[in-house]
């Protein structure tokens, strides 16, 4: 297929907002699709050229798509980073430019879709020296002999950002518009249910393509990764029993990471994060537990591992273990000194069978049937079933003082759903806390929110010294009638600026905020050591000095208290 002519697809999708108007032009694309035999492009529709199970990164920064425009339109940066400041959207940028450079060149040779899944397919690649001059190169060809409109969608590609609106329900629907019947409830379902268990909706297109038995033969296997089932928020235990039912099962929300491990038939074990990478290799020790804790030919087990401090045998919060996933080398030496301690949640296929669509209650009494209980080793999470608040209230604070999240309130009937923030498994954990902070620096943003700084850097104080610790982001409003508004940061911090690079500007800590934040972090990216998770603002305080902000102690504080 032209490159050129799936674009068109893209604008046409861009243009019509209703999901209807989408579902029908995608069926329209994938019948092209199905005649051409090449269910690649399915991939280009969701912005990307690899299965979802695979959630491969190209690792294209934004100023290495403005260094290829650049070379690609014969502009300087410069030009480009003003233009991109203007309109925002590095892709509209993208199209104008090469509109300029239309009338004076001919296009080398018209792009395939094959020629930029191909390069595109690279980009993840490329490791090591010359990493990101090879990456360039790649970008740059499929650039240069670009039209405007497949510029546009080429950098929004690159960048992760293709703002045609198309969600897995819309693909899925366009499946069965295109290759099944669409007033076939059941077919949809069927659609449904084959992208659950394989994570790749060109597999699943591919198949429904033979029809309904096909898709109906679509199972679950252990060995690849599978995308995990993710919770919504609790504010209450009350809510929680309003929205999963009575009685629910309450498990102790451990703060670790997610890890799905898998057990083929021949005995091989395989571990994979949440982000489906896979982290065998990394974890020795776990291997190790699952082969002799765990019953069954093959499974696939949902867990998560939570660190702890071999000689105090305390629980470690996640950052610190967090190193373990990326470690290549001495794996046997950080495996001593960061042990991890498995606590298994759920299972979704044993001994040969998917239980993805079997209830909660008979996951959870197999998982506890199969594990062999060992502290510090692998264990299936503490668990209570009941009816009754207060009893749910009690295992609350007891999950508080062994020092973990929360808890997470689970739907004793549900099945498991792969990839989706249900509301059958939610979680529920103690209140924000509130912190003054003044801002030190800030970044101009894109798409609706361009010409405006929108995300501003917050810092604590010590001494005479204002330290970063994070960035936020969330609370302001597009709107000024609505509340405090980036129009309204920006004026205040404009005059303000010290120093800009790129979309980036210092400005004199003048401007206190109050915000509230989710968790705290060690870190390494700011000067505090800290980095606060998921801020948001509350209030602006022009009643407040810069002198009166959080001190850098008063922040250890809180992050003791939290992590205690
Ligand atoms: P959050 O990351 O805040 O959205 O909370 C959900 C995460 O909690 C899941 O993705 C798991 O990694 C983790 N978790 C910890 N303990 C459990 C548990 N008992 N059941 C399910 N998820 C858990």
């Amino acid at each position: 297929m032209q490159y050129q002519k799936l674009c068109e697809v893209y604008e046409d999708l861009e243009k019509n907002p209703s999901r209807l108007k989408k579902t029908e032009i995608l069926s329209g694309v994938l019948k092209d699709i199905r005649r051409e035999k090449n269910k690649e492009i399915i991939y280009l529709l969701q912005g990307t050229v690899f299965p979802d199970y695979e959630e491969k990164e190209f690792g294209i920064s934004t100023q290495l798509t403005i260094k290829a425009l650049a070379k690609a339109s014969g502009l300087s940066t410069k030009d480009i980073v003003k233009k991109w400041k203007k309109i925002g959207d590095l892709g509209k940028v993208a199209e104008e430019v090469m509109k300029g450079k239309r009338q004076s060149t001919l296009f080398s040779h018209k792009l395939t879709t094959d020629k930029v899944i191909n390069n595109l397919k690279k980009l993840p690649e490329l490791t090591g020296k010359g990493t990101v001059e090879r990456k360039l190169g790649l970008i740059s060809e499929l650039l240069t002999s670009a039209s405007p409109l497949e510029a546009k969608y080429l950098a929004r590609t690159l960048l992760n950002d293709l703002r045609i609106g198309v969600a897995s329900g819309t693909l899925r629907d366009a499946i069965v518009w295109a290759c099944l019947d669409k007033d076939d409830k059941e077919a949809y379902e069927l659609v449904q249910g084959a992208y659950d268990k394989s994570t790749d909706f060109a597999e699943v297109f591919e198949i429904a393509c033979k029809g309904k038995k096909a898709l109906g033969a679509v199972t679950l296997a252990p060995g690849k990764a599978v995308k995990v089932m993710l919770a919504q928020k609790a504010e209450s235990i009350e809510d929680g029993f309003g929205r999963v039912g009575k009685p629910a099962a309450f498990e102790f929300k451990y703060d670790g990471f997610r890890m799905m491990i898998n057990k083929d038939p021949q005995g091989n074990i395989k571990i994979f994060t949440r982000r489906l990478d896979n982290v065998t290799k990394q974890f020795p020790d776990v291997v190790a537990y699952v082969k002799t804790h765990v019953k069954g030919k093959s499974f696939l087990i949902d867990a998560e591992a939570v660190g702890y401090d071999p000689k105090t045998k305390r629980y470690l919060p996640f950052q610190n273990v967090s190193q373990r996933i990326r470690r290549k080398y001495d794996i046997e030496k950080v495996m001593k000194e960061l042990p991890v301690e498995i606590n298994a949640f759920d299972i979704i296929y044993y001994n040969g069978k998917s239980l993805i669509s079997d209830p909660f209650k008979e996951r959870t009494k197999l998982l506890r049937k199969i594990i062999k209980r060992e502290k510090w080793k692998l264990k299936p999470s503490e668990q209570i079933i009941t009816s009754n608040e207060k009893e749910a209230e009690s295992f609350y604070k007891k999950a508080l003082e062994a020092g973990e999240e929360g808890l997470m309130i689970k739907n004793l009937s549900s099945p498991y759903k792969p990839g989706s923030r249900v509301g059958h498994m939610l979680k529920y954990k103690p209140e924000m806390q509130e912190l003054d902070l003044v801002i030190v620096g800030a970044e101009y943003g894109t798409g609706k929110r361009a010409g405006w700084l929108s995300s501003f850097d917050l810092a604590c104080k010590s001494g005479s010294e204002y330290l970063p610790i994070g960035k936020v982001g969330t609370g302001f409003k597009e709107k000024e009638e609505l509340g405090i508004s980036f129009a309204e940061m920006t004026k205040l911090l404009k005059p303000l600026i010290t120093e800009t690079h790129g979309k980036h500007v210092k400005v004199k800590p003048k401007i206190v905020i109050s915000i509230i934040y989710q968790n705290i972090q060690k870190s390494p990216t700011y000067e505090s050591g800290f980095a606060l998770r998921f801020p948001r603002l509350t209030q602006l305080r022009p009643d407040r000095s810069p002198s009166t902000v959080a001190t850098l102690s008063e922040v250890k504080k809180d992050y003791e208290k939290l992590h205690r």
